[in-house]
């Protein structure tokens, strides 16, 4: 099978059958950063992959983080020099491999009376943390006086204000980093699926050999077989070391942060802040497509993990310090537009709170060499993956004398992030927006392609052409070719199978644009009843399924 169509919803059998009639070298088990991360470095080194995620790629923590690629200034607080170093440089390599989903953002960080930095703390500290992670010249930290920092964001609070500090972060859109590298670990002939949950793991002369797994679309059950098994599976890694009996020693402290997203107008802050919310916490407000968007909680955590709830608690906690810094803007819940919540899968250190939780990566390697991970960040997650593809190929190497292919991870452009280099994204938004004029899209529409499939938007406008020369551009109402061609996009290049798929992590509306989605919904629901084939009662349940995730968002527990 051609590397493409093993991405394509329509070849779930296929996938399938290749994936329970192979021996893999690796079979990773969760497709979140981190698993898709691992898959992409295992297979640029030549090694025979296989990945499944038992919800959609990103479907986990990695589509329910703040969205930014850190240079990692609060490790600076715990001290953690080694990791801002590290994630620092990997920041400038992530920028590199994906300029369409990683971009650089002014962070404006007010200093304010009994706040948790003074001006010469923040002034010294930034300058450390711009010098140990690498910070090119023009992104460096500047100072500000009050006046200043008021002239910057005239909303704060300005009896309370003492200073500012301004300097770079990077924001990202988490999900569709995940589905670019699934895809460029596809291209390099890893065999993915997502829907495909591991219940068991098998076992050959008593080390893991692969795992009985279920495809959710179908209940129909197979095994992938593997020399070695990778756990990367995230908030769940501790219950698949359950499945191995090997939950022992160091275990998962799951704590919780939750979002939430404010149209614009009610927070219409100029740049994004970094600011105090007491008793030493910190909270983002980051402006982005016509919203505000305000986080995070971090709270230790104990309910179900596929989706973690927002509670009263947790919305008056962020709105409440929101308003103490922004007195004018006196947001109240109903002004929330969307959230989401997320789960960091930390390790659990004695007598530490949350936020002191050490956000390092480990790695556990059981008596039956099931290899788990966990730990970490978005922003190092190529550093994980080699870590763990070094180990793996160690291994193999010794015990089938494979040869030690290096990681080179760091030299390969994501998937959509063909740019000659980041300035050039706008040349490319110029130049498809002429093309796409005579199919009747807009250049607001094909910008907003360009930011989330990057350069395959090119892929996205010749099979809008396609659709429009298949019905001869005879039909009476707007056939929208360049949605149409989008949706198929979707299903087909990125194993979109439902309709959160594409609203929640392919497209990131029913965070960022949630209002745009009922008028858009009846349309997506017929691209993808036209595109999988979909009857009226499947219709109908993935309407049902999907309203559940709308309605969701804005459900806050006592
Ligand atoms: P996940 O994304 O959860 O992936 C694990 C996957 O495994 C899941 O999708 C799950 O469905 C799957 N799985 C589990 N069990 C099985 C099974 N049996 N079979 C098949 N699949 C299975 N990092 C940053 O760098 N920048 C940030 O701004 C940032 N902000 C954050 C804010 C919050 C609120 C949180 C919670 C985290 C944040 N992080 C941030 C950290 C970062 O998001 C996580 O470290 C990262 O996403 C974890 O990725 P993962 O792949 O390990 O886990």
């Amino acid at each position: 099978m051609e590397h493409l169509q093993y991405l394509s919803a329509t070849n779930r059998a296929e996938i399938i059958n290749t994936l329970s009639t192979q021996t893999f070298d690796l079979l990773i088990i969760g497709g979140g950063i981190t698993g898709a991360g691992i898959a992409l470095d295992a297979a640029s080194r030549g090694l025979k992959v296989a990945m499944i995620e038992m919800q959609d790629f990103a479907a986990g923590t990695s589509s329910r983080s703040t969205k930014l690629i850190h240079g990692g200034l609060r490790y600076l607080k715990q001290f953690e020099f080694g990791l801002v170093r590290e994630v620092g440089k990997e920041r400038e390599i992530v920028y590199r491999n994906a300029p369409h989903l990683v971009i650089p953002e002014k962070m404006l960080l007010p200093i304010v009376k009994g706040g948790s930095l003074n001006k010469l703390g923040a002034s010294v500290g930034i300058y450390v943390y711009d010098w140990l992670a690498g910070v090119k010249p023009k992104e460096r930290r500047k100072m500000f006086s009050a006046p200043d920092t008021l002239n910057l964001e005239g909303l704060l609070n300005k009896d309370i204000l003492l200073a500012g500090a301004m300097y770079t972060e990077y924001r990202t859109d988490d999900a569709r980093l995940v589905i670019e590298i699934v895809k460029k670990a596809a291209e390099y002939g890893a065999v993915q699926l997502n829907y495909c949950e591991a219940k068991e793991l098998t076992y050959s002369n008593s080390l893991v050999s692969g795992a009985e797994v279920t495809d959710i679309q179908t209940g129909k059950q197979f095994n992938i077989k593997a020399l070695k098994v990778v756990n990367a599976a995230g908030p769940w890694v501790d219950e698949v070391r359950e499945l191995d009996q090997s939950k022992k020693g160091k275990r998962l402290h799951l704590t919780k942060g939750v979002h939430l997203v404010v149209p614009f107008d009610k927070l219409p802050v100029k740049q994004s802040l970094y600011f105090d919310a007491g008793a030493g916490r910190m909270i983002f407000a980051i402006p982005r497509n016509g919203v505000t968007y305000l986080g995070t909680t971090d709270t230790t955590y104990k309910g179900g993990l596929e989706n973690p709830n927002v509670t009263v608690g947790d919305v008056k906690y962020i709105l409440d310090a929101t308003n103490a810094m922004f007195p004018t803007a006196k947001l109240k819940p109903s002004d929330v537009e969307s959230t989401w919540s997320g789960l960091r899968p930390l390790i659990h250190e004695d007598g530490k709170s949350p936020s002191e939780l050490s956000r390092k990566d480990e790695i556990f390697i059981s008596h039956t060499n099931l290899i788990s991970i966990a730990g970490g960040k978005l922003t190092g997650y190529r550093q994980m993956a080699r870590k763990i593809v070094d180990l793996v190929l160690k291994q193999l190497t010794t015990e089938k004398g494979y040869s030690k292919e290096p990681c080179i991870t760091h030299k390969i452009t994501l998937s959509g992030g063909q740019f000659a280099s980041p300035a050039d994204i706008k040349n490319f938004i110029v130049a498809r927006s002429g093309e796409a004029k005579q199919i009747g899209a807009s250049p607001n529409e094909v910008s907003a392609l360009v930011w989330k499939y990057g350069t395959n938007t090119d892929e996205i406008i010749e099979k809008a052409y396609e659709l429009r020369e298949a019905d001869r551009g005879l039909s009476l109402t707007n056939p929208n070719y360049i949605g149409q061609a989008e949706i198929w996009y979707v299903i087909h290049r990125e194993l979109a199978l439902t309709l959160g798929d594409y609203f929640i992590r392919r497209a990131g509306m029913l965070y960022f644009d949630r209002p745009a989605i009922a008028p858009k919904l009846d349309f997506v629901v017929a691209q993808f009843a036209k595109n999988l084939g979909w009857d009226a009662i499947e219709e109908k349940h993935q309407r049902d399924y999907f309203k559940e995730e709308y309605e969701a968002v804005l459900r806050f527990d006592a």
